[in-house]
């Protein structure tokens, strides 16, 4: 039995989902016929009160596709330096948009309206011109944390008075939304533009969303087709995420469970130098120095226990719908007697 902790992207179809695969009425996206990709659209924009879904194959697609949207070569986005489209999409933004990133030294992959204040470039000619704010919630590298959706209606005030557009990377909106009690149409009122994604927490091999209103998303199927991400009978996919977001929501409740358990373990370990606060479904953790951080990776490998670095010391793991109540059993339990030499 593997355990494999390194990311909730590890996921297989289950059963139910592979059955609604195969029943799936499927046509050509590309026209437009593929009854199973429209419903799935119409449900997720209605899902956030906004009038137009599009579906893509990766959550950076859909990203990259929003950036393009909201900006002009040579602007500015403001975003945390843990934002995953300035760290984790290849240098998208200035291949794709050709924008550049005002970076916030936040908390957590987390920040303030004020910050966005002073991160904005005054009006002058020589300066990029600032267009768009972006953040992510939860926050992938900021260790799943939350936003206090109270920061995020302020920063909406800021973007209001500057004339800038607002877009959310809701890799994991899922987690946030479970944990918090908070509905999505309280995302879709705030935000122009909204990227979900139903591959990580929901278990669907492959899939993400970008929402929004009729006016910004009039040339975000033209985007993605320049991306290369039109596709043909797409439904068999768009069926696993219709059946992820009707079974695999409320069960993400249990991910953040299991990880509040594996917080509470590390914190009585010996070698743990420090777990930061779990808040959904990612712990990130360092060990004491005296512990090599790739020997204890291949400790874990050795014993069929996949967890990841993050560079800088730190350690990750994420609970995901495979990792079963017997892995977590176990793991809890390996943990409790790592053989390590030190
Ligand atoms: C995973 C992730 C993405 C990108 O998703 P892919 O489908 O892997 O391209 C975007 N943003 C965040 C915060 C993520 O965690």
């Amino acid at each position: 039995m593997t355990i494999d902790l390194r990311s909730d992207t590890v996921t297989k179809p289950s059963k139910g989902m592979l059955e609604a695969m195969m029943e799936a009425e499927v046509g050509d996206d590309v026209f437009r016929e593929d009854e199973t990709v429209n419903k799935l659209e119409q449900k997720l924009a209605k899902m956030f009160g906004k009038s137009t879904a599009l579906f893509f194959p990766s959550g950076t697609m859909a990203n990259q596709t929003a950036l393009k949207l909201h900006t002009n070569p040579g602007e500015q986005v403001i975003c945390d330096k843990y934002a995953h489209v300035y760290n984790y999409e290849s240098g998208g933004v200035a291949f794709n948009s050709g924008v550049s990133c005002k970076l916030i030294d936040g908390r957590r992959g987390m920040f303030t309206a004020k910050q966005v204040e002073e991160a904005i470039n005054p009006s002058d000619y020589y300066y990029s011109q600032t267009s768009l704010v972006e953040i992510e919630n939860t926050t992938n590298k900021g260790g799943g944390s939350c936003w206090d959706f109270n920061e995020i209606l302020k920063i909406k005030q800021v973007c209001n008075n500057h004339d800038l557009g607002f877009h959310l990377d809701g890799a994991r909106i899922w987690n946030a939304l479970v944990e918090k009690e908070e509905s999505p149409l309280k995302y879709g009122e705030v935000f122009d533009t909204i990227s979900v994604c139903l591959s990580k927490g929901l278990g669907c091999p492959i899939g993400s969303v970008l929402i929004g209103d009729h006016e910004i998303m009039k040339k975000a199927i033209n985007l993605r087709k320049v991306f290369g991400g039109n596709m043909r009978q797409v439904g068999y996919l768009a069926a696993a995420g219709l059946y992820a977001l009707d079974s695999n929501i409320e069960r993400l409740k249990g991910d953040h469970k299991k990880a509040r358990d594996i917080e509470k373990c590390l914190h009585q370990l010996p070698f743990i130098k420090k777990v930061e606060p779990v808040e959904t479904n990612i712990i990130i953790f360092q060990l004491v120095d005296e512990i090599n951080e790739v020997e204890f990776i291949n400790t874990l490998a050795n014993h069929d226990i996949k967890i990841i670095g993050m560079g800088g010391g730190k350690l990750r793991i994420v609970t995901h719908l495979d990792y079963t109540t017997v892995m977590h059993d176990k793991f809890i339990e390996f943990l409790k007697n790592v053989p390590l030499n030190y």
